[in-house]
């Protein structure tokens, strides 16, 4: 069964604001309460259902996560994306914040899977990902793409600092601005200090005292925006570039978080890469390969003109030097590998039939001993 779009669920656009969410899962899990609902299997499957929406979307990096890959982006699992795992336990300690009124801001859910240690909360926004499709040519010159991304950005009305103006912020009583509070404990091996982040302030060294009202004192808002994004040349499939400072915004002017671009390779129609190398399969008429001449292969720059010796064996290796693609780390460039096959036609019409039975009849036309081994040493190369 496919699952349905998390937006849909709740009942919201696309650019629903948090606040948004947060209402549209709060009428939705009154509706489809247990509680109201004794024994209705298909309302406890919709209060799941609408549960599992909010644990995304309330969320800005799940919630960006999901906007990029869909449900696909939500697990490691290839295709079909994960099974919520919650259960209705889950979902109460979510109904309480909900109720609670404190809602956790985004950090998302403290108790959701289970509350981490005591690790200094370092106010940093949350990475964005992003995927690059990129076809061959590109990644051969390298390219600069220009991707639009819906992402948190430091509000624009209070720079980014939450506060409505300059005289609604106010260093933190608690910490003295510094962020963190240390506290001295008395043990059998003598004084003993303890450093944790400011239970007042969260390590903002700051108070909010007037809050900015289109931020509503986070500093942050989501907005789409075009970043544009250099792809070095000699990339592939599955690499990931971080760019750093190009993600999420952090609330209150903490550290913006980093871009990070999955490169996905589109496979070109005739040219196969191998690693730094590409490798074109050239079949030739077999008259071509007895006679010689000149034929085209493609290359990501378009097509060359190649030389082609008569008398030329199938299972020859060409080597077109620097043609392939560059090495990601600069130094060094890869081959094209021109693996040549020859054609042997398979329907002839009497007149051609005559002439390569007199060519039959030629003695040229049987393998010596030195031709067959050089032609099964060619063959044995490639599989190699
Ligand atoms: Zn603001
Ligand atoms: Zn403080």
């Amino acid at each position: 069964m496919s699952k349905r779009d998390y937006y849909e669920v709740l009942g919201v656009s696309k650019n629903a604001s948090d606040d948004e969410i947060k209402k549209a899962y709060r009428k939705k899990a009154i509706q489809f309460h247990p509680d109201k609902n004794p024994g209705n299997k298909e309302a406890e499957e919709k209060f799941k259902e609408a549960a599992e929406a909010y644990e995304v979307l309330s969320d800005a990096q799940k919630r960006q996560r999901y906007d990029q890959f869909g449900h696909a982006g939500m697990g490691g699992a290839a295709g079909g994306g994960t099974q919520w795992s919650g259960n209705m336990d889950d979902i109460f300690s979510h109904f309480g914040d909900i109720f609670g009124g404190h809602f956790g801001g985004f950090g998302g859910f403290g108790g959701f899977g289970g509350g981490g240690g005591n690790s200094p909360r370092y106010n940093r926004g949350a990475d964005l990902r992003v995927k690059v499709h990129l076809n061959l040519q590109e990644i051969a010159n390298g390219v600069e793409k220009k991707i639009k991304v819906n992402k948190y950005v430091a509000c624009s009305h209070c720079g980014g600092s939450g506060a409505a103006d300059p005289s609604g912020v106010s260093t933190c009583s608690t910490c003295h601005g510094s962020g963190h509070v240390t506290r001295v404990q008395q043990t059998i091996l003598g004084a003993m200090q303890t450093q944790s982040v400011c239970p007042s302030c969260n390590g903002d060294g700051k108070t909010i005292t007037k809050k900015c009202p289109h931020c509503n004192g986070e500093g942050i808002v989501r907005q789409d925006e075009v970043i544009s994004i250099n792809i070095p040349a000699g990339v592939g499939e599955g690499m990931q570039l971080s760019v750093s400072g190009k993600g999420n915004a952090a609330r209150r002017g903490g550290v913006t978080g980093d871009l990070l671009v999955l490169i996905e390779e589109e496979q070109h129609p005739e040219l196969i890469r191998d690693e730094n190398d590409l490798v074109y399969n050239l079949l030739l008429p077999v008259t071509v390969a007895i006679l010689g001449g000149t034929v085209e292969v493609p290359t990501v720059d378009g097509r060359v003109k190649v030389k082609v010796d008569a008398g030329t064996q199938p299972g020859k290796v060409l080597r077109l030097r620097g043609k392939g693609l560059p090495n990601v780390n600069r130094y060094g460039h890869g081959d094209l590998l021109v693996h040549i096959g020859v054609y042997i036609p398979e329907h002839l019409t009497k007149d051609e039939q005559k002439l390569i039975e007199k060519l039959n009849e030629s003695p040229n036309v049987k393998p010596n001993g030195s031709a067959s081994k050089s032609f099964f040493q060619n063959f044995r190369r490639m599989f190699e």
